[in-house]
């Protein structure tokens, strides 16, 4: 099923088994980005290294039986459908013991990674979900109105109403004073329609929850019909398409997803600036990765900011588990800790553990010149 909403999530991560464990499965298969080569080797990479780990692994007989099947199943549901898949990303969630066996497809590409755990490994969906707006889409004229919802790099009509507010006064027969008053008339039809419009927005959105409102409407309308609209929808409405009731939805969905593309840039620049000035006045900021690591262990970070992609071999502490770059035993309980492929992986679970947002960077960016990585703290150190 295609990833879209919290609620898929939540269903998921519900499931548990009482005798065995789950396997977790990410892979990148974006074939915009890699060729279906590089794809393949990735995944038997991927699986090699789940084998040799699972191998290690403390476990009995049957919870070991049943993650090597889940990799078995895996393998073969990758040879199966990987060369027809066209998303940008996958996910597997299987417990064979259980009968247990879920498949996402997914908007863009998550880290390559295998995860055995007591329960599905739902974090990395929930980042992706986490980079995805919904977007609710207003375009309108004078003969009507449509409502799209954009979400997850999809489009869909909600709404439409008709209006067919006459555009002008019909030649031919009129006096002066009676095209005045036509005018007039034709003027307030307009504005009833409009009122109906923003109303119908604002009863739309309180059923469909989004985040961001954009609109498409000949500009000489916004002036009259923006103060319409309910003060909610003002504060989201932040986006403009060259749209009309007329365009295709593939136009818009076109149009929608380069302004939101656009505009979280835009979010995220703002936010590195933001940190950028708060680390050099001093105040509630810290920089690089052996700082941010140690934040984070203490619970210190309020917001982590790292870079999409940058991954760095590290250590986790097995008991209380630390984070460290290179330390062999934790220097808290002594225990010695064990090397993790990620630690930058490790580090956004261990965020969401302790509470603290994680916001991905896209490359590059200022943030690259402060170790690609740092953290609002919560107090000023
Ligand atoms: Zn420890």
């Amino acid at each position: 099923m295609k990833l879209l909403n919290q609620e898929q999530i939540e269903s998921l991560s519900k499931f548990k088994s009482e005798n065995f464990l789950t396997t977790s499965f990410y892979l990148d298969s974006d074939k915009g980005r890699l060729t279906k080569k590089e794809i393949s080797l990735s995944l038997k990479n991927l699986l090699r290294n789940a084998k040799s780990r699972l191998d290690l692994m403390d476990l009995s007989k049957e919870k070991r039986g049943s993650l090597r099947k889940d990799l078995d199943k895996v393998s073969k549901f990758c040879s199966q459908q990987l060369s027809s898949f066209s998303f940008s990303g996958l996910a597997i969630f299987s417990c064979s013991s259980e009968d247990f066996w879920q498949v996402f497809s997914l908007p863009n590409s998550p880290r390559n990674r295998v995860i055995f755990d007591k329960d599905p490994y739902v974090r990395l969906l929930s980042s992706i979900l986490d980079e995805y707006h919904r977007i609710f889409v207003l375009t309108f004229d004078r003969r009507e109105a449509k409502w799209y919802d954009v979400s997850m790099g999809e489009i869909s009509l909600i709404e439409s109403i008709v209006g067919d507010v006459p555009s002008k006064v019909k030649e031919g027969g009129w006096k002066g004073y009676e095209s005045k008053r036509i005018e007039r008339h034709i003027a307030t039809l307009l504005r009833e329609y409009f009122k109906k419009v923003a109303k119908k927005t604002f009863e739309l959105s309180k059923k469909n929850h989004f985040d961001w409102l954009f609109l498409g409407c000949k500009e000489e309308y916004n002036s009259e019909f923006e103060p319409l609209l309910h003060p909610y929808l003002k504060n989201r409405l932040i986006g403009r398409v060259k749209a009309n009731p007329g365009t295709s939805p593939d136009r818009i969905l076109k149009e929608t997803l380069g302004l939101e593309k656009k505009l979280k840039t835009q979010e995220e620049d703002e936010l590195v600036n933001r940190f950028i000035s708060e680390l050099e006045k001093g105040g509630r900021a810290i920089s690089g990765l052996k700082n941010t690591v140690r934040k984070l262990n203490q619970g210190e970070a309020q917001i982590i900011l790292i870079t999409r992609n940058f991954s760095v071999p590290g250590r986790i502490c097995p008991k209380c588990h630390s984070l460290y770059v290179d330390e062999l035993r934790c220097p808290s309980c002594r225990r010695k800790t064990d090397p993790v492929v990620d630690i930058i992986d490790e580090a956004v679970e261990l965020a969401m553990d302790k509470n603290c947002q994680v916001k991905h960077i896209t490359p590059p960016s200022r943030l690259n010149r402060y170790g690609k990585i740092g953290a609002f703290l919560w107090y000023k150190t």
